[in-house]
């Protein structure tokens, strides 16, 4: 089966009811001491008890498993608890974690308040490639990946980084919210576990937190180990939104870069615009792997200003939009503008040191959306004020 098909097929029930009721449990009664004692021995195969799941989660857990590729699935109730619950499976006191700098910013948070349970973190270059070698210590349990990074979108050269690791016997965990499973799958690459935050394309409607956590055979029991020792659950009205949303996933993404792909190329041409950061765009540094290893792109990019356009402008730029609304999160249907504090990247950057901000690309049409960034840049009076014309390529 195609990822399509399996996105419309998989999941849910076969006959009757075309979608899988919304299962509100907590206890689950048994007729027999047999059957009692046989649930408890494998709580997450059968009903056991909610914490364990019920039909809801069991169906989504196998239907992210199968997109990934993995031999199975936890889900998590936010993506952040995806990542926390992901690195405490495997991290324990004296280890070593490998972060790449261009991080999702909760998750650094997350690995550096680990140094109270004596887990050091230290940060990789994301474009390092093989030479990850180089960061690797003695005593390094975990390296993490993510790619394109936040924030600043720079792809990594995923293979290359678990082929090193995986011949030591070093975890790898990636975050791959970016492209959802269904254009990139990192257990296919060597990775070892793929965590999303399903609360943006995989719900996709901006109305659930949600997080999943796949990983192979051999990660698998320390994932499930950890998701129950914690309490790693669900609600179930907020499994039913993910198992919609990803009926939809694929006709979703395709729009979401067709958008993405006008608008990064108008902004290119204005010239305010210092550099797009998109990885699908050819003058992307990280358009070689994103081809290589990449089925599709998402609606999330970087847009870098040029240094004379000044926090002023910019204000005048955010307050005119009116399609694009701001505010985190992203991967719903709607367009977003999320304003960046470049003293707040770590170790990646874009070129310029002009105001940077990030748009979500949503379902809108794309005309629309252009027309909406037109306004803004020309209330901004960015182009009379800078005496700019026609094109930034210098
Ligand atoms: C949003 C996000 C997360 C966290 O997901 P939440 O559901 O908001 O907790 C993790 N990683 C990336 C790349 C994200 O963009």
């Amino acid at each position: 089966m195609n990822p399509e098909t399996q996105l419309t097929h998989l999941g849910r029930p076969q006959s009757g009811p075309v979608n899988t009721p919304v299962y509100r449990a907590s206890t689950i009664v048994f007729d027999s001491l047999a059957e009692f004692v046989d649930a408890r021995e494998h709580p997450r195969h059968a009903l056991t008890y909610g914490r364990y799941g019920t039909p809801t989660t069991f169906e989504l857990e196998n239907l992210v498993a199968t997109l990934e590729g993995a031999a199975a699935a936890a889900l998590a109730p936010s993506g952040l608890a995806a990542v926390s619950t992901s690195l405490q499976a495997f991290l324990r006191p004296g280890d070593h974690l490998l972060m790449p700098h261009s991080v999702y910013g909760p998750a650094r948070r997350f690995a550096l308040g680990l140094a109270e349970w004596g887990v050091e973190t230290s940060f990789y270059p994301p474009d390092c490639g093989a030479d990850i070698a180089g960061h690797l210590r003695a005593n390094t349990r975990v390296v993490y990946l993510e790619s394109p990074g936040s924030l600043t979108f720079d792809m990594q050269d995923i293979p290359a980084i678990a082929g090193v690791c995986r011949k030591r016997g070093i975890v790898t965990i990636a975050d791959n919210t970016w492209a959802t499973p269904l254009y990139f799958q990192p257990l296919r690459h060597g990775v070892d576990v793929s965590i999303n935050a399903a609360t943006k394309y995989i719900v996709g409607h901006s109305d659930a937190m949600l997080g999943t956590i796949a990983a192979t055979q051999a990660a698998w029991p320390a994932i499930e180990r950890t998701v129950n020792l914690l309490g790693v659950c669900v609600g179930p009205d907020d499994a039913f939104l993910a198992s919609r949303g990803l009926r939809t996933l694929a006709v979703r993404l395709e729009k979401h870069a067709r958008n993405a792909l006008d608008v990064a190329r108008w902004l290119q041409d204005r010239p305010e615009v210092a550099q797009v950061c998109y990885p699908p765009l050819p003058e992307d540094p990280g358009n070689a792997i994103w081809k290589r290893d990449f089925q599709g792109a998402s609606g999330l990019m970087g847009v870098s200003l040029r240094p004379q356009v000044g926090p002023e402008n910019f204000a005048r730029l955010v307050d005119a939009l009116r399609i694009f609304r701001l505010g985190g999160s992203w991967g719903g249907y709607e367009s977003l503008i999320f304003p960046i504090d470049t003293q707040a990247l770590h170790g990646s950057a874009p070129e310029s040191e002009g105001p940077y901000f990030r748009l979500h690309i949503g379902l809108e049409h794309a005309a629309d959306m252009i027309d909406d960034l037109r306004g803004a840049f020309d209330a901004a009076g960015l182009g009379q004020s800078l005496h700019l014309s026609g094109s930034n390529h210098e």
